[in-house]
């Protein structure tokens, strides 16, 4: 790891200077900074400017009105997970949150953060002289990808695990840029392209997440799958939110993080409404999961076994949900 000597900090009160001073210099964003910084440390990010967030206004309230929640970019994932409204009527989003590394890292690291932080890949996640020893990647300074030699994109995963929650209950992301803030689905914030996984425009930031308030009957729940319960990245992070109707599915949403370089809302869960919940859905939902998760080699876990544990996850909490 290098030290990171000369940098200049700025820090605007307003998220609209913020994307004002993205666009005039090298410069990206620092929220907690549990992310970039390491990365800066190895040599994977080298900007000449950061802009410092914990300045702005209000970036890190939670509020709830007309049925829908607004969390701000700047909240802290600690502040997430300790809020009572929120856990109480979103269970799946503050047991995310605090699955995320240890508390102390959880009281710097925000939402924002949790969402826009980097892809992650063993041959990547290393020092520079390890990285320039293997030659480097495709993702930077060299050809090759080591995970997939004959192919031409990254497959780092994203491996955030509040977008598994956040995907189930339907979120939608608040942008500013340039001119008046704009929302659009959280899916839409992400590309299957580990080295550019963020479909954020260059003066683009994220503001707020808004997630719809719960309604009667619906349940939800989240599991983070990993090698080390203490603290590690997941393996798979699985969220289901449902709702029973006389005794069969009304309403399932599946989210699943840690398996590809963008997180998957699951397609095609509204086949399995109108059934009950027994072993026969268990295995058709099994199939969904396993069609839509095939993640390449980019940890040290073999790939196929965190496509399982995605499997298993989902089928466990759909199971639980259901009989809770
Ligand atoms: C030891 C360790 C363990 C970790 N364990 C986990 C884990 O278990 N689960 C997990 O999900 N993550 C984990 N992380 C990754 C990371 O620390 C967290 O995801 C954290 O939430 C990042 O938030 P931050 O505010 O610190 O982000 P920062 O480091 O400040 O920023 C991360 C990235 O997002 C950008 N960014 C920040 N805010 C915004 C915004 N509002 N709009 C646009 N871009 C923005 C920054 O420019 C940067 O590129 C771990 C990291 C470390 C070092
Ligand atoms: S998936 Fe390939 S290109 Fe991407 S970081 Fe890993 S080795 Fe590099």
């Amino acid at each position: 790891m290098r030290p990171i000597t000369e940098i200049r900090l700025v820090r605007p009160a307003t998220l609209a200077d913020a994307a004002l001073l993205l666009a005039e210099h090298d410069a990206r964003v620092v929220a907690g900074g549990t992310d970039l910084l390491p990365n800066m440390r190895r040599g994977i990010a080298d900007p000449a400017v950061l802009i410092d967030l914990s300045a702005v206004n209000a970036f890190g309230t939670i509020e709830q009105a007309h049925g829908q929640w607004r969390l701000g970019a700047g909240a802290t994932l600690a502040a997430i997970a300790r809020h009572a409204a929120l856990a109480a009527d979103r269970p799946a989003l503050a047991e995310a949150a605090l699955a995320v590394a240890g508390p102390a890292h959880r009281n710097a690291a925000t939402l924002g953060g949790n969402l826009c932080q980097d892809t992650r890949c063993i041959y990547y996640n290393q020092s520079e002289w390890w990285r320039a020893a293997n030659g480097w990647c495709l993702k930077l300074k060299g050809d090759t990808c080591h995970v997939a030699p004959q192919g031409k994109r990254c497959h780092a995963a994203y491996e955030g695990d509040v977008a598994a929650a956040l995907l189930a209950y339907g979120a939608e992301v608040e942008i500013v840029g340039d001119g008046p803030s704009w929302r659009r689905p959280l899916a839409e914030l992400y590309r299957e392209d580990g080295a550019a996984h963020l479909t954020l425009a260059p003066r683009e930031l994220v503001a707020a997440v808004h997630l719809p308030a719960g309604k009667p009957g619906q349940r939800s729940a989240f599991r983070k799958m990993r090698t080390r319960g203490t603290m590690d990245f997941p393996l798979a992070s699985v969220a289901v939110v449902l709702r029973l109707e006389g005794g069969t599915l009304a309403e399932l949403a599946v989210g699943i993080s840690g398996t590809h370089s963008a997180p998957i809302a699951l397609a095609g869960a509204h086949t399995l409404l109108g059934r009950p919940v027994d072993d026969a859905l268990l295995a058709a939902l099994g199939k969904l999961v396993a069609k839509q998760v095939s993640p390449m080699r980019s940890t040290v876990t073999a790939a196929n076994h965190r496509r399982l544990v995605a499997v298993t996850a989902a089928q466990r909490l759909v199971r639980e949900l259901a009989a809770a």
